[in-house]
């Protein structure tokens, strides 16, 4: 396992190594590096089933961390049953804001309100951060397409000490519809409705053709990320805003 004697020259070496590689190939080098020591993290949302569906096709036991803000839609909470008994996923952890968070920063559940960062710090970022604490690396969705930071994504990167595999990174959206139709894959409810990203309710719209696939988030503020991506100076407040 690589992981315990991981150099800045090592993530480099997988980055310049896996970088045209196909997603399945990159998923298969991150459980082959990091074994028991991987997770990847979902929200089930608009484009989640295809990560998903590859990885149960090579392993069904790898940890999956889902964020159950307590904010997202029903939609988004059947879906994710459904779709994790249809691919088999013996290890989905819905991971919760603390209730000390909760009763001492927003016990009336408004906290969006008046500080988009401030929630997406308590319902988001620390129930991933100490989730995490047990892995060495994480599996993401992000893709260039998505646009903002994320035009500059590198397939495997390091940040706040773990090693991030993003086996999309190169993908565009209609190698995954054609993926979603080669495998029959199950849409999210309210993709047909007109919600291309999905988040939490309170910051998630719909949004109009040709328009950015993430345009509907946290519509109207400069927000586009809700901090579990955003690099953080040391001892810094988790206090920036993305999604998985
Ligand atoms: S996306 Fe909105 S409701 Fe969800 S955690 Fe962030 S600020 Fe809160």
């Amino acid at each position: 396992m690589a992981f315990e004697t991981e150099t800045p020259d090592l993530v480099a070496d997988l980055n310049a190594r896996l970088r045209n590689a196909s997603p399945q190939e990159i998923l298969r080098e991150a459980i082959d590096y990091y074994g028991d020591s991987l997770a990847l993290v979902s929200s089930f949302g608009a484009e989640s089933a295809v990560l998903l569906h590859m990885m149960a096709q090579i392993d069904k036991d790898v940890p999956v961390l889902f964020l159950d803000t307590g904010m997202l839609f029903g939609q988004t909470l059947d879906y994710r049953k459904t779709l994790a008994t249809q691919l088999g996923l013996t290890d989905v952890r819905d991971l919760r804001p603390s209730f000390a968070d909760l009763a001492t920063q927003d016990p009336n559940a408004d906290l969006y309100k008046t500080s988009t960062d401030a929630c997406c710090n308590i319902r988001k970022v620390l129930p991933l951060d100490r989730a995490i604490q047990g892995f060495g690396a994480w599996i993401t969705g992000r893709k260039r397409f998505h646009g903002g930071d994320r035009l500059r994504l590198a397939v495997v990167e390091k940040a706040e000490g773990k090693v991030k595999f993003n086996p999309l990174a190169n993908w565009g959206k209609a190698e995954l519809d054609a993926y979603v139709a080669e495998h029959d894959l199950p849409p999210h409810p309210l993709v047909a409705m007109g919600y291309p990203s999905v988040g939490c309710w309170p910051c998630t719209s719909p949004v109009e053709d040709g328009q950015d696939v993430r345009a509907g988030r946290w519509a109207g503020q400069d927000k586009t990320e809700c901090g579990i991506h955003v690099a953080r100076a040391p001892g810094a407040v988790h206090d920036v805003g993305g999604d998985i």
